[in-house]
């Protein structure tokens, strides 16, 4: 793979105003063809899988226009992520908005095509479920770490009765009966909200998932929790999973299952700066609603986050190309 050239760099603002324009993940060019990026930024329409307020299916348009606002260098780590590897827009995955099995097929068709080209998926949804079939391509080789940061766990086992398996609260529970993720590498930070049960953890807990509740994250504060999540994680590769609802609701209140009592914009940022020298293999940013949003902040929010993850990711790419 040859280093990056000028083709797959944002539109500068100084030649053209970032509110003019198309709309694409960062300014970037649209591709079709994963084989020509290392990383794919790619949209998943998508809210069928959610259980409380929708709306998530418009994520990924707000979030393109949100992300306008980032520009070439991260301003506290100086990584400039297009720079280190070639990055553009692929586009939305597919979806069918009337039919939740296809929905899955065709999106774990998509990311599969872009694993098997080589590149690296950072998705915007789109509602939790929606990390299912990207840790079905990206896990296909082997399980994978979890990082997971989200209000809610996401490990239920059924909804509305128990042929339904398939929601937004189910999504980290089928990876790991499917092989996909490995219990005793994952994460989950800022778990809060009321529980159906005392009983809501006891499946993930007894996997050997590592779960830091909002109380526990306050008390260690964010340089402890990093240090936690490289332990947990090690070495081998890891998929990085943030629900916009980890943040505080003044920060976002724009996402389907609102908790307060959450992070800050700020603390979630300095959290994904350190995941910096993980071994990272796809992220997402998920359950950005902008229907409920505010003056755009919740969509701001996620594109924020989801350059954060690009940065840090495209350290890990270019780390594993150049072996
Ligand atoms: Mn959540
Ligand atoms: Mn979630």
């Amino acid at each position: 793979m040859t280093l990056p050239d000028s083709h797959f760099r944002p539109i500068s603002g100084s030649s053209l105003p970032r509110f003019a324009g198309p709309s694409t993940f960062m300014r970037l060019p649209v591709v079709e063809d994963p084989a020509e990026v290392e990383i794919a930024l790619v949209g998943l329409p998508w809210d069928g899988g959610t259980t409380n307020r929708a709306g998530a299916r418009h994520g990924p348009r707000e979030i393109r226009n949100q992300s306008s606002m980032m520009r070439l260098v991260h301003q506290a780590s100086r990584i400039a992520p297009y720079d280190l590897c070639r990055v553009a827009d692929l586009g939305d995955v597919p979806v069918n908005p009337i039919d939740l099995s296809d929905t899955l097929q065709r999106a774990t068709d998509f990311y599969h095509w872009i694993h098997a080209a080589g590149a690296t998926p950072i998705t915007a949804g789109g509602d939790h479920l929606g990390s299912l079939p990207a840790l079905r391509a990206v896990a296909s080789e082997r399980p994978v770490g979890l990082i997971q940061f989200d209000s809610h766990s996401d490990t239920n086992d059924s909804y509305f009765g128990e042929a339904n398996r398939f929601t937004h609260g189910t999504p980290f529970r089928r990876g790991i009966e499917d092989g996909l993720l490995d219990p005793n590498r994952m994460i989950q930070i800022g778990i809060r909200g009321s529980l159906y049960a005392d009983s809501d953890l006891d499946y993930a807990l007894a996997q050997g998932v590592r779960i830091i509740e909002i109380e526990e994250y306050f008390d260690l504060g964010v340089e402890a929790v990093v240090e936690e999540i490289h332990r947990v994680i090690g070495t081998g590769p890891v998929y990085t999973t943030f629900d916009i609802d980890v943040l505080d609701p003044v920060y976002a209140p724009g996402t389907g299952t609102p908790e307060i009592g959450g992070l800050s914009t700020f603390e979630a940022q300095q959290l994904l700066r350190g995941l910096r020298g993980l071994n990272l293999v796809g992220a997402d940013v998920m359950e950005v609603s902008p229907p409920f949003d505010a003056g755009y902040l919740t969509a701001l929010a996620g594109a924020t986050m989801l350059f954060e993850l690009l940065c840090v990711t495209a350290g890990a790419v270019a780390e594993r190309r150049s072996g």
